[in-house]
């Protein structure tokens, strides 16, 4: 059977976009562990919350956090070395692509006071804001505020010229804003495409013949979309997935999340076994 990798965005393409179920996602994610799939999770969540999702669903693959700031890599995940990885407590490798926190933090801090505009972002919010916000359980939340390489900044339709204008001041600081479903982000120059790059050439040296699957459904994931042999849209009613029209070779699920997840991967998987 030829090799495959599955790269997966978490919210709205493995979990149902406002409620966070996966149940029928796990039938999908079985069949790969059946057939020694590696999942590999490529969200814009933090380190604690994805690690949170690997617990349940008993995933022990390497996984891309923050929007692709940082890759880690289960120690013995690759017989090799692994160049530019640094080692992190007892159980991971990290390749770091994105810029730390208290960097974009600073540089948010310099912008406020140049335009004389106040940004809400999860700095300035306590758990169980951060909660109310995004529908998250008090525990959850806690986890989505451990950023390391990220702020989210809450998104007001009347603070849309001060969004371009922060824009701008980050831009000079080497530093991006994107949109997200629910917030906007202030970023180093990372992206999902770059942390899959860098994943799947360590895969391709495990195995040189393997097939990359990439599942994802919004802007974010475009990257890593166009990073993949195979990549599959989820549908999501609730975000713009017009950026994702481009994709070439693209393949689209009927159902959003979780089913859609599981049709994709059934897809995928009844055409190599
Ligand atoms: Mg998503």
């Amino acid at each position: 059977m030829p090799r495959l990798v599955v790269f997966s965005d978490m919210d709205g393409t493995l979990l149902h976009a406002k409620t966070y179920e996966f149940e029928a996602a796990l039938p999908a994610i079985d069949a790969l562990k059946a057939r020694g799939v590696p999942l590999v999770l490529v969200s814009s969540k933090t380190r604690a919350e994805i690690e949170h999702y690997r617990s349940i669903l008993c995933n022990h693959d390497p996984f891309v956090v923050e929007n692709g700031a940082a890759v880690f890599i289960p120690k013995g995940s690759f017989p090799f070395l692994v160049e530019g990885a640094r080692e992190l407590a007892e159980e991971y490798l990290v390749l770091e692509l994105g810029t730390q926190r208290a960097r974009i933090l600073e540089a948010l801090g310099r912008a406020s006071c140049a335009l004389g505009v106040k940004f809400l972002g999860f700095a300035s919010m306590d758990d169980a804001e951060v909660a109310e916000r995004t529908g998250l359980p008090l525990e959850l939340a806690r986890l989505a505020r451990a950023r390391e390489y990220d702020e989210p900044l809450v998104l007001d339709a009347s603070m849309k010229k001060s969004f371009e204008q922060l824009r701008a001041c980050l831009a000079k600081e080497g530093l991006r804003l994107t949109q997200g479903g629910r917030f906007a982000h202030a970023l180093g120059p990372n992206d999902k495409g770059r942390a899959v790059l860098s994943l799947r050439s360590l895969f391709e040296r495990l195995w040189p013949e393997c097939s990359s699957v990439g599942l994802g459904d919004a802007q974010n994931d475009l990257p890593m979309l166009n990073a993949v042999d195979i990549p599959f849209v989820i549908p999501n009613p609730w975000v713009d997935q017009s950026a994702l029209a481009c994709v070439p070779r693209q393949r689209r699920a009927l159902h959003i999340a979780p089913q859609g997840f599981t049709e994709a991967i059934s897809d995928v998987l009844s055409e190599v076994s």
